[in-house]
């Protein structure tokens, strides 16, 4: 009879992680996947939409004060996504870490070997996106996936 596990060193956490328009315009689709591989993530979930203006202002609503906010718009509209849910342990601190700072230029100087380093070309266009908590990736996960018995299903229209 088994009572007890070491779940807390093997359980898996989900997080949202997106390729943005400029990632995914500039081809960075294949390379970034190898990454995600590589560092042991699972893709659970992935769809690539087009967003609308509506669904952004939704998404980034804690920002929409920002003087950024209208050009963060026109640019998470400006081409398709391609959205994921990854599945690993810690796998909301990983992916951040992995992706490096918010500013891909800062990002080149302080974390090279990130992905917003390698494809993301300034403070806004910065290539990919991922939760920045564990209540960031649920809330994140459940505005683009809807819970099946088979899984996640996205909720937008697929490209
Ligand atoms: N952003 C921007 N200008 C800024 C700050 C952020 O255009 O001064 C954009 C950028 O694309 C960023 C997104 O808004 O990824 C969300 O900002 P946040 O501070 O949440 O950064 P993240 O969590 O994506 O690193």
């Amino acid at each position: 009879l088994q009572t007890c596990s070491a779940e807390s060193s093997t359980e898996k956490d989900l997080t949202f992680a997106m390729i943005k328009p400029d990632g995914v315009s500039g081809n960075y689709t294949t390379a970034i996947k190898k990454i995600i591989s590589e560092f042991g993530f699972g893709i659970t979930n992935e769809t690539t939409v087009q967003l609308d203006e509506e669904t952004v202002k939704d998404f980034y609503a804690e920002h929409s004060s920002r003087s950024f906010f209208p050009g963060l718009v026109r640019y998470m509209t400006s081409g398709p996504v391609l959205m994921m849910v990854l599945e690993k342990a810690n796998a909301v601190a990983d992916w951040r870490a992995l992706i490096g700072p918010t500013d891909a230029q800062t990002a080149k100087v302080t974390h090279p070997h990130s992905i917003r380093a390698m494809c993301g070309l300034d403070l806004q266009r910065n290539c990919v996106h991922g939760s920045d908590s564990p209540q960031s990736a649920v809330r994140e996960i459940a505005f683009f996936f809807e819970k099946s018995s088979s899984g996640f299903l996205p909720k937008h229209d697929e490209l």
